[in-house]
């Protein structure tokens, strides 16, 4: 027999939910990382190709080396390739040990390679963007875990100035009237590894967009293994659905032994029609491709109509 060529690794999935593109790869053990280019902002970095190195902003699940491994790389191509210096943003219970890493690839290399680590706690956020936040909540995996929440900050004129002339309003600005309030519109919300449970159903996750979760299991057989692990089963995802605002839920980390096109059989049983349009795959390439054609060519009609 031959010997047959590796298989084809690297690939990226895609998926694009208006404005948002997800893009990454994910396969459970092997490196999760996933980026949302619009917000300059990857989700781990278990490995880092192109499209993960031109975020300027990495935001850390948790200390497993498929979640972290590229991390050192990122920061040194960044430099090397003249792209400013990375930050990356994690669980302050992991930042000291991230720092000795870094310490320790100076050794290795011989050279000290720029990088920026910040660590924050539940409720700390790190602004991004203009108005735009960056922030974890705790989630509950085998080591300190931490889910992320981008959430943009919009003011917005309070209830009782609506429709008052804009003179008015200015007037009121100007004697020191507070006419606005602030309101906080939960963006993409990310789940590394994780047990499913409250935490899941707090703001951040609850009104989002798009939220991009692990699911490592879906076999029914496969409960137990779930939950030793502490990660998500496909049945978690169709109880979510039920409590989730998100238009979009992304599935990651799903393992190389999973065959897909059971797995979306298995997915869609649980969701129903209700929810499976919601529902995506992340390292689904074919699935997305055509749905990706299918966004083209529906683009391509409304040009042209
Ligand atoms: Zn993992
Ligand atoms: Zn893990």
């Amino acid at each position: 027999m031959l010997p047959k060529p590796s298989p084809r690794l690297g690939q990226l999935g895609f998926l694009y939910f208006p404005p948002y593109r997800v893009e990454g790869y994910s396969i459970a053990g092997e490196a999760t990382a996933v980026t949302v280019p619009e917000f300059d902002v990857c989700f781990d970095i278990g490995v880092c190709f192109k499209p993960m190195l031109t975020s300027r902003f990495i935001a850390i699940s948790h200390g497993h080396m498929d979640h972290v491994a590229g991390l050192p790389y990122y920061f040194s191509q960044r430099w090397f390739q003249g792209m400013g210096m990375g930050t990356c943003v994690c669980d302050r219970r992991i930042e000291p040990a991230l720092r000795t890493m870094m310490l320790g690839w100076v050794d290795v290399e011989q050279q000290r390679t720029s990088h920026e680590i910040v660590g924050l706690a539940p409720g700390e956020h790190h602004e991004i963007k203009h108005n735009i936040f960056l922030g974890p909540f705790e989630v509950d995996h085998t080591v300190p875990s931490v889910g992320w929440g981008i959430v943009e900050r919009r003011t917005k004129l309070r209830d009782e100035f609506i429709g008052q002339p804009q003179e008015r309003l200015r007037q009121l600005k100007q004697e020191g009237v507070e006419i606005t309030r602030e309101v906080r519109v939960p963006q993409v919300a990310y789940i590394g590894d994780t047990l499913p449970g409250p935490h899941l159903l707090a703001d951040p996750v609850r009104r989002a967009r798009i939220v991009i979760i692990e699911c490592t299991f879906f076999e029914p057989g496969h409960k137990e293994r779930a939950i030793t692990g502490k990660h998500v089963h496909a049945d978690d995802i169709a109880e979510l659905c039920e409590r989730i605002e998100a238009e979009a839920i992304v599935l990651t980390h799903v393992s190389r032994r999973t065959n897909l096109g059971l797995a979306k059989k298995m997915l869609h049983e649980r969701l129903g029609e209700a929810h499976s349009g919601r529902v995506h795959l992340l390292m689904d390439h074919p699935g997305n491709r055509a749905r990706y054609e299918q966004q083209c060519a529906e683009a391509e009609q409304q040009a042209s109509a």
